[in-house]
């Protein structure tokens, strides 16, 4: 249950041969980009390696290389020498991949959430990885394997889209070095942007627009949350992973402080996700309180009930942490006070 250093999982991963790589349910770049590098990364070195997810890749990281690579979930075995998971904070994120996981000889841990729950036989994780990306290129140069413009184009991808396009606050001047490493190999950013961000359906623009007319403020609060029913999917021709992306219109509202977004999902489940603009409002806080998990600024949960139910259960525990801070900052100024005015007297 403790985290390992790079040097040991680089010792692990030089030592095993035979490998099945997963990423979280619903994936993203990070998770995908992350896996595909490590496995073809593993693959030049001659090693088995299957990739096989919970669900399907969304469409705009079909551009992705994954030939050979990556098996539908009735094509592995099942069980592997080695199960290693990227990008998830807890084993239930790999979904429907967890029993092969539970056969395998170990479980290796790549993760960089801060609410990761050591479940591995190895644990790698760094929560000042920006990207599960960034640690899967130190893996591969600690291996000595030798990049190439697909392993490139898979790593640029995922620092690209769990950056914010290098927007966010856990962009750092090593994102930024990892980046010029991978340019050297041909990546190209415009082409990367493009696959990723200018491939909507008019489904996807429809949904976003439904999601814009569910939006709703508290200004005391300073909160914004959409929300998107099951119908909404239907009339649109869309599914979950289309929704990826609209909890940033509701932050960047002026003056709000956390964002949510409420997605009904099948099962009679709610798909809860929050954003936060200000570092104070550390939004993993909430997830956690609805069994879920994530960074402080970027969180998720999922949730039995309906959409109301959940709505204001979420939003009465989002009121307390947002009033925690501001309880928190007014102790703070009135103890510096205090000892500016203790100092005068002096
Ligand atoms: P998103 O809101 O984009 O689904 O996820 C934001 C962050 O929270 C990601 O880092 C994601 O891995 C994490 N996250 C999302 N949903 C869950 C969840 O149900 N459980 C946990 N532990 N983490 C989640």
């Amino acid at each position: 249950m403790r985290n390992n250093s790079l040097k040991e999982i680089v010792k692990a991963f030089k030592k095993h041969d035979d490998y099945l790589l997963s990423t979280h349910i619903s994936p993203d770049g990070d998770g995908i980009g992350s896996e595909l590098a490590l496995g073809f990364g593993l693959k030049k070195l001659g090693k088995k390696v299957a990739i096989a997810n919970s669900d399907p890749f969304p469409a705009n990281y079909e551009f992705l290389p994954c030939n050979g690579i990556l098996k539908n979930r009735e094509e592995i075995k099942n069980t592997y020498g080695v199960a290693v998971s990227l990008e998830c904070p807890s084993l239930n994120r790999v979904g429907k991949l967890k029993k092969n996981f539970l056969k395998s000889g170990m479980i290796m841990n790549l993760d960089h959430h801060m609410s990761n729950d050591y479940f591995g036989d190895y644990n790698y994780v760094d929560e000042g990885a920006a990207a599960v990306g960034e640690q899967v290129f130190d893996i591969l140069v600690g291996l000595g394997v030798k990049l190439d413009l697909n392993i490139a184009t898979c790593l640029y991808t995922s620092l690209l889209t769990d950056t914010g396009s290098f927007s966010y606050s856990n962009t750092t001047r090593r994102t930024h070095e990892i980046v010029i490493e991978l340019m050297k190999y041909g990546v190209n950013p415009s082409d990367v942007n493009q696959n990723v961000y200018e491939v909507s359906s008019l489904g996807k623009i429809k949904l976003l627009g439904k999601a814009l007319n569910s939006l709703q403020v508290d200004d005391k609060y300073g909160i914004a949350w959409t929300v998107l029913t099951k119908e909404a999917f239907a009339k649109t021709g869309t599914t979950y992973s289309d929704s990826e992306g609209v909890i940033n219109y509701a932050r960047s509202i002026k003056g709000i402080n956390v964002a949510i977004s409420f997605t009904e999902i099948s099962g009679g489940k709610v798909k809860i996700s929050f954003r936060s603009k200000r570092d104070e409002v550390d939004v993993n806080k909430i997830a956690l309180f609805f069994n879920g998990g994530g960074h402080k600024r970027a969180s998720g949960a999922l949730q039995e009930g309906t959409l109301k139910e959940v709505k204001e259960s979420v939003l009465i525990k989002a009121i307390d942490v947002i009033k925690g801070v501001s309880a928190g900052k007014k102790l703070l100024s009135e103890i510096k006070s205090c000892a500016a005015s203790a100092k005068m007297k002096r």
